[in-house]
């Protein structure tokens, strides 16, 4: 089981933000609403991620560790409708498979007065204090596999990609506060939004890639109806995609989701290329923060471990969707 693991591990985990991902994933699932990142070495001595979610009690606890357990579906036709990051049950016994883990956690109204504090090798189980949530701590990642490790770029690279794999998740949550620390620094702060702001997302987004970026940004808002749709809930694209001049462009700025999460999507990226080819005609870079949300029986997020990759069951339905949502958001005239 433990090679198993293992070889879960070598999809799963290609380097720290891989980790980082995975840990953020599950804080969000728990509904936290503050997560704080502490890294060492660019992740690789350190990641710990904590939250203030609803804790894991303590019977399940060492269970939480173990390939396949998850508490997110009960059956297989949960599997096809999944409303959560995580589903699997493979991240967490996957990285205890590669590096050191601890988790110390406490639910609200746990019997205890205080947390409890697994150590992944030895299963021992130790009363800690702790308020309510989560810290996940993983430790020399590819500490076994020296192979793996000389894989790794430089801690200024690897804290980049693990800054990045924050900033997806951040840009999708305006209602989550994240911190980053990096050997004792703040790094990277973005505060929770208010809930009765006028438009969260369009704060977080000039909080995550700065002022310019919604400065020459317009809104992007188109519901459709998908054929035999009995689901009631409609497909709709959304979010902000920009007009920067070429001095400002930036090849990074395209973030595409399905459902809240952070996909790399050929359909969503080829169609939003075309409408700025159709409006622009090639004279400007495509930037954009889309979300598209749709019934999740419509969309397998079951094709790849790291779930970054989604088929969608209608995707000229999805492609002319949101080339259709981009097209008429560019085309409307600009003051
Ligand atoms: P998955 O997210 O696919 O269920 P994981 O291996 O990532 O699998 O996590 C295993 C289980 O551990 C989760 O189903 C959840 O019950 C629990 N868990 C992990 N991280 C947290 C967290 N931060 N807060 C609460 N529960 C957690
Ligand atoms: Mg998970």
């Amino acid at each position: 089981d433990e090679l198993i693991s293992q070889i879960a591990a070598g999809e799963v985990v290609e380097r720290p933000a891989s980790v980082v991902r995975e840990l953020v994933d599950n804080a969000l699932d728990a509904g936290a609403s503050q997560i704080t990142l502490r890294l060492l070495a660019g992740g690789v001595r350190l990641i710990s991620v904590e939250d203030d979610g609803c804790g894991i009690v303590r019977s399940e606890l060492p269970t939480a560790l173990k390939r396949h357990a998850t508490s997110k579906i009960a059956s297989l036709s949960d599997l096809e409708s999944v409303h959560t990051m995580g589903f699997r049950g493979e991240a967490l016994a996957a990285i205890c498979s590669i590096a050191e883990v601890s988790v110390l956690t406490r639910v609200e109204d746990a019997p205890e007065s205080h947390g409890w504090l697994l150590d992944g090798r030895s299963g021992e189980l130790q009363p800690t204090a702790r308020n309510r949530g989560t810290t996940v701590e993983v430790r020399e990642l590819f500490f076994a596999t020296p192979a793996r490790r000389k894989f790794l770029k430089t801690d200024a690279t690897e804290l980049a990609h693990c800054i990045e794999a924050v900033r997806r998740h951040a840009l999708a949550r305006p209602d989550v506060g994240f911190a980053i620390w990096h050997e004792g620094k703040l790094v990277a702060q973005w505060r929770a939004v208010a809930s009765d702001h006028a438009d969260p997302l369009r704060q977080r987004l000039a909080d995550v890639l700065g002022e310019d970026f919604v400065t020459q940004a317009v809104a992007v808002d188109w519901p459709i109806d998908l054929p035999d749709d009995g689901s009631g809930q409609r497909l709709r694209v959304q979010g902000f995609a920009g007009v920067p001049d070429a001095a400002r462009s930036r090849n990074d700025w395209q973030f595409a989701y399905v459902n809240g999460r952070y996909v790399r999507d050929k359909v969503i990226t080829h169609a939003a290329r075309s409408a700025y080819e159709d409006v622009l005609h090639g004279h400007r870079q495509p930037v954009y923060a889309l979300f598209v949300s749709l019934d999740p029986t419509r969309v397998d997020v079951n094709v790849h471990p790291t779930k970054i990759e989604v088929r969608f069951r209608e995707s000229r339905e999805v492609h002319q969707a949101v080339r259709r949502a981009v097209e008429s958001a560019l085309a409307v005239p600009r003051s």
